[in-house]
Parts: C-alpha cells; sequence; structure tokens
C-alpha cells in the first residue's frame, strides 16, 4: 500500500489545483474552508451524512456481476457499481446532500448552483426541497431550450431556473453567472459545485462525499466478488464519479484506475471533450489542471453525445494522478458508447446512463484482453432514463 494525503493545505494536488479567484471571491472561499475542515472530522456531520445516505439516497447501492455479458466477451469478470439505483437516478445526489449539509451547518438558507446538462441542477433542487432552502440554478439559454424536462423537475421540485443570456448561453457562462451571485450574496448563499473542479476546497470537498462509492467497494468487492477488482474503470467529465471511485483504491498498487473521457467524433476531429488526452495545464474555473484550449488560450468548444462529459476542464486530482501514472485515461467515442449502451440494454436489462457507456465500452474492449478469473469494476453512474431522446434521435427514430 502506498499512502495518499492530497491534496495539502492550499489545495494543491502536485502542481495542479488551487485558488485563481478574483479578490471578492477570497473571503467566502476562506469562511467556507474552515467550516468544512470542522465538519470533515466532526462525527456528528459525518454521522448525519451517513444516515441521509442511507435513508434518502438509499445507499449502499449494490455491486452487481454482469455475468452475461462477461461470459460472452469471454474474458474478465465484469462488476457494475449501482450508482444507477440511487435517488434522482446518479452518483451527483452524494454530493448534493453533502454540501446541503454544510451550508444548513453554517447557516446558509439560500442555494445557488449552475447546470450543463440538467442533471446536477435537480440533485440541488432536490436536497434545497428536502432542507427547505430556497434554490436558484442557473442555466445558459442554449442548454435550456435542450434541456425542458429537467427545467420542468427542478421546477417541480419548488426551484427557480434562470436562464443567461451571455456569452455562448452555455455551461460556462452559467458558472460565471452563479459566481457573481454568489459574490454579492455570501451572507445567505451557498454555492454547489456539482463536480470535483472549482477553487480549493470544492475539488476536495466533493471528492470526499463522492468516495463513499469507492468506500462501499472496497468492502462489497471481496463480499460479492471474493476479492478487489484488478481494473476499475469511469467515466470522467468533471471527474466525480471517478474520483469517488478511484479514491479509496489509489494506496492499492494492484488495482489499475482508468478514467475514459468522451472521444466525441474522434481525438483527431477537433470535436471531443478529452481534456487530459488532448488538453494543457492551464487555469479554468478557479484552479489549475489540464484544458482544452486554441493556441491564442481561448477556451474550445467541446462535443460529445453525453451532455455529461461535454466539459473543457477536468477536476485537478485527476491530473495529478495521469502526471503520476497512477490513473491511465483512454478515450470512447460517441459510436463506441452508443454500442455499450445498446448491448447493455440487451444483455444486462439496464439502461446505462450515455455517461456511464463510455466506461462501459472501455469494459467492453478490455475484457477479452484479461482472464476469466480477473475482475473490471465499471462504475455505473447513472441512469439512462434521461437519454431516451438523444438516443432514439441517433438512431434516427422519433420519440416524445
Ligand atoms: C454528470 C454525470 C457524469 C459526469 O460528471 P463527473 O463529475 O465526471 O462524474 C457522469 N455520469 C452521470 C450519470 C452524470 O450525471
Amino acid at each position: 500500500m502506498v499512502s495518499y494525503d492530497f491534496p495539502d493545505e492550499a489545495g494543491h494536488f502536485g502542481p495542479y489545483g488551487g485558488l485563481f479567484v478574483s479578490e471578492t471571491l477570497i473571503s467566502a472561499l476562506a469562511e467556507l474552508r474552515e467550516a468544512y475542515e470542522r465538519f470533515r472530522n466532526d462525527p456528528d456531520f459525518q454521522a448525519e451524512f451517513r444516515d441521509e445516505l442511507a435513508h434518502f439516497v438509499g445507499r449502499p447501492s449494490p455491486v452487481y456481476h454482469a455475468r452475461r455479458w462477461s461470459q460472452l466477451l469471454g474474458g474478465a469478470q465484469i462488476y457494475f457499481k449501482r450508482e444507477d439505483l440511487n435517488h434522482t437516478g446518479a452518483h451527483k445526489i452524494n454530493n448534493a446532500i453533502g454540501q446541503a449539509l454544510v451550508a444548513r451547518r453554517m447557516g446558509k438558507t439560500r442555494l445557488i448552483a449552475e447546470t450543463g446538462a440538467g442533471q446536477h441542477g435537480v440533485a440541488t433542487a432536490t436536497v434545497a426541497a428536502r432542507y427547505g432552502l430556497d434554490c436558484t440554478v442557473y442555466m445558459g439559454s442554449v442548454d435550456a431550450a435542450r434541456q425542458r424536462q429537467n427545467i420542468y423537475r427542478m421546477n417541480l421540485l419548488g426551484a427557480k431556473v434562470v436562464e443567461v443570456e451571455s456569452g455562448s448561453k452555455t455551461l460556462k457562462d452559467a458558472l460565471n453567472e452563479a459566481m457573481r451571485v454568489w459574490v454579492t450574496n455570501v451572507d445567505d448563499t451557498f454555492y454547489i459545485i456539482g463536480t470535483v473542479a472549482g477553487p480549493h476546497p470544492y475539488p476536495m470537498m466533493v471528492r470526499d462525499f463522492q468516495a463513499v462509492i469507492g468506500q462501499e467497494c472496497l468492502t462489497q468487492m471481496p463480499e460479492y466478488a471474493g476479492r478487489q477488482p484488478d481494473v476499475v474503470i469511469a467515466a470522467v467529465g468533471g471527474g466525480s464519479n471517478a474520483i469517488g471511485i478511484f479514491h479509496p483504491y489509489i494506496p492499492y498498487e494492484n488495482v489499475q484506475l482508468v478514467g475514459v473521457e468522451a472521444a466525441g467524433h474522434g481525438l483527431d476531429s477537433g470535436r471531443h471533450a478529452a481534456s487530459l488526452q488532448r488538453g494543457v495545464p492551464g487555469v479554468l474555473h478557479g484552479n489549475r489542471t489540464y484544458v482544452l484550449q486554441d493556441a491564442d488560450g481561448q477556451v474550445i468548444e467541446t462535443h460529445s453525445v453525453s451532455a455529461g462529459l461535454d466539459y473543457p476542464g477536468v477536476g485537478p486530482e485527476h491530473a495529478w494522478l495521469k502526471d503520476t501514472g497512477r490513473a491511465r485515461y483512454v478515450p470512447i467515442d460517441d459510436e463506441q458508447a452508443l454500442k455499450a449502451f445498446h448491448d447493455c440494454c440487451h444483455i444486462e436489462g439496464i439502461i446505462p446512463a450515455l455517461e456511464s457507456s463510455h466506461a462501459l465500452a472501455e469494459a467492453v474492449r478490455l475484457a477479452p484482453t484479461m482472464g476469466k478469473d480477473q475482475i473490471i469494476l465499471v462504475n455505473l453512474s447513472g441512469r439512462g432514463d434521461k437519454d431516451m431522446h438523444t438516443v432514439a434521435q441517433q438512431s434516427g427514430q422519433q420519440w416524445g
């Protein structure tokens, strides 16, 4: 076992992470850092978090042996960690609950969040209702036009959705607007970030909340499969479901960690979201990490069939895991992900999220190269109900 203790006091994962924000945000982040440092070591806070995960989310989520698919592929045994069975259908709720509990203990009465595909907005609206907090979600108007159903969900849950009309009217503009609103309302407002990105302490805090995924696997795999996996695979958008399952396994040197980035139309097409494979170190959204940018340093527009992977940056801890070689990052394109999506439906009776389908596709590629007594554990980060429209469209069908 190797020891691993990142980030440092200032939020650095090696040369990545840190805190690159305007003067006006420094004190808000300092307040959050101090509060979280207290709650992080507070048994009372941890007990409440665990209780909410058990009774509101339905944790622990099971691990599942994909027997038929493993047999058909003729190699390693594939297991799924079933985050798709969580309340609201994905891993994002783990983090939303954690941050809402921090907000409540800090005496904040209002949650704000930004959302691109809408999934983090729905998770935030859900916990706001659960804890009786006011909630506003910022969304680029271009994204909003594509996500009517998630907007309706957020409204049903009592949240206000504000459409942002600046810039490209997508996720990054929604993020800037949420930051601006936070700065001017810091006294009563808590900003919930949905992935392991943003300025310190967000990448650490979100990781800590999502690490429950891997912690459960550490006890479930020996019980159910007889031992720990040889390979753990997860899709990487901002990187929260991946770090959640990777982090507890980092000290286990014999367990390979594989992050799957969206290769969209192909890594050489210029239409992908593979920040770790094709990006360069730079600063995005308050931290230093790998960023997809052009020669002039302008952030590039990304593409993936899966909205949740469509992000030009990546959490700084992944940048560090990549550079140190502890994890490796590989591409899966739209077509490969869609094939894995359909196969998972037919063979296992599970409709996976398109994000998770990227991780499944890598498992399908790897399994036949491994022995029948070896084990691949895939983080099935979410269910695919939200993706019906996209999948039907990709198959040239009408839906809804
Ligand atoms: C949002 C989302 C992702 C991508 O976000 P990460 O922070 O990289 O985990 C992956 N899977 C599902 C189901 C999602 O909703």
